[in-house]
């Protein structure tokens, strides 16, 4: 419940006060609990109050389920490393229009990355009635979903997004982690559909992760839980970025992939040839979509590097079985293109791994089925739980609304110099 969930922010207080605590204080809650029976009186009396800090929370906080949110299009934004790729999308989950952008460098600001959302929010809500912003950003959003604490590819540092954004935008905005938003995506429309219990697992450059349960984003007390790349899998093993050393995704990720097929190339092994003639010698072109492509074609060495790739996998979800017993995992990224020569082996080495087997029902391994788009839709989708149903993000509103802001900044700055 939302409630439940905004209890560790510095708001909460006031927030609990007057919504689950204060109608049951008040003085007509009193005198109903003295009656034996409800009447008319107490009946309506507790709902008026109820209500109004729903009223006050709007576009701020996640307060329905996706069963009961409006069925209005809203837009989804992708930030990822490289890409910023924003939608509409509609209560079905069909992408009506879609806008692709460069991400802005990590030295720009934190403004210029505001200013491209906007930019494109306000380009589609030309076209479209936009009711609410979902934006799925890689990096970590904390449990109040309002603060971007870090991103690695962004210059975002505790940066109040959301806020800004809303305020900026004048509809309701939700923040999320991009893969907490690519597992969404998959529950609602894709793979993971009827799952109640689903570990999404997505294989990028590193691993990114999410916990769904019971129709809920499980995202830990400070919102940053699913970080399953970089549980350690081998005691001193390969250095990860991180800092550590033996992290999952430096055995089961893209970067994995095209480290050891470089290696190989580079030690001039006769089972690299293929893919040394491929890149023509040029070690540091061989990319992951490359090996992908030449393990389709039969090259030896390529699927090789993928049954490695995809038996650590394996292994990394046998443990994330035992510690969170889901039904299904749904394996999402770019290396899951590779599809069966992958996720194969995965299952194989699950089934070797996993503590227990034979002896409990096994979860079921499958790919992702929205593609590179699951992030975007999945925001879009988890920005209807915030969705206002007649609220629109209009140019003139907006620019009326900043317009406003400069001069009450004006009117500001007149009197402080007076
Ligand atoms: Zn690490």
């Amino acid at each position: 419940m939302p409630h439940a969930r905004a209890c560790g922010t510095p708001r909460a207080p006031s927030g609990d006060a007057a919504g689950s605590g204060a109608p049951y204080t008040t003085p007509t809650g009193g005198a109903a609990e003295s009656r034996p029976m409800s009447t008319y009186r107490d009946l309506t009396a507790p709902i008026g109050s109820r209500r109004a800090p729903v009223l006050r929370t709007v576009g701020t906080r996640e307060r329905r389920s996706h069963l009961t949110a409006p069925r209005v299009p809203t837009v989804g934004i992708d930030i990822g490393g490289t890409k910023v790729m924003a939608g509409v999308v509609d209560a079905d989950g069909n992408i009506l229009e879609k806008l692709r952008t460069e991400t802005p460098d990590k030295s720009k600001s934190p403004k210029v990355v505001e200013d491209t959302i906007v930019e494109l929010v306000l380009d589609l809500s030309d076209r479209h009635d936009v009711h609410a912003v979902g934006i799925g950003a890689a990096g970590w959003v904390d449990a109040d979903r309002n603060r971007v604490l870090f991103a690695p590819h962004l210059s975002w540092r505790n940066e109040p997004l959301r806020d800004r954004l809303s305020e900026r935008l004048s509809v309701p905005v939700l923040v999320d982690n991009d893969a907490n938003a690519a597992a969404w995506a998959e529950w609602r429309f894709g793979a993971g559909r009827g799952e109640d219990h689903l570990v999404m697992i997505t294989l990028g450059t590193g691993i990114g992760g999410a916990i769904l349960e019971d129709g809920q984003v499980k995202r830990g007390k400070y919102g940053v839980a699913g970080e399953f790349g970089h549980m350690q899998v081998v005691p001193g093993g390969h250095r990860c970025p991180c800092g550590n050393r033996g992290c999952w995704e430096q055995y089961s990720s893209g970067n994995a992939l095209v480290r050891e097929a470089r290696e190989l190339a580079a030690a001039d092994s006769p089972v690299a040839y293929g893919i040394i003639e491929h890149v023509k010698g040029s070690i540091s072109d061989i990319t992951g979509p490359m090996i992908t492509e030449l393990a389709r074609e039969g090259d030896a060495m390529c699927v090789e590097l993928l049954q490695d790739i995809g038996q650590w996998l394996g292994v990394g979800i046998a443990n994330l079985a035992a510690a969170l017993d889901p039904s299904c995992f749904v394996i999402g990224g770019g290396v899951s293109a590779a599809d069966d020569l992958l996720i194969g082996p995965a299952r194989d080495a699950f089934k070797r791994q996993l503590t227990g087997r034979g002896y409990r029902p096994e979860a079921r391994i499958v790919r992702a089925q929205l593609g590179p788009e699951a992030g975007m839709v999945g925001a879009a989708d988890l920005a209807r739980l915030v969705a206002r149903r007649f609220r629109r993000a209009k140019r003139r509103r907006v620019e009326r609304h900043e317009r406003y802001g400069r001069y009450a900044e004006a009117r500001r700055a007149a009197r402080e110099a007076l």
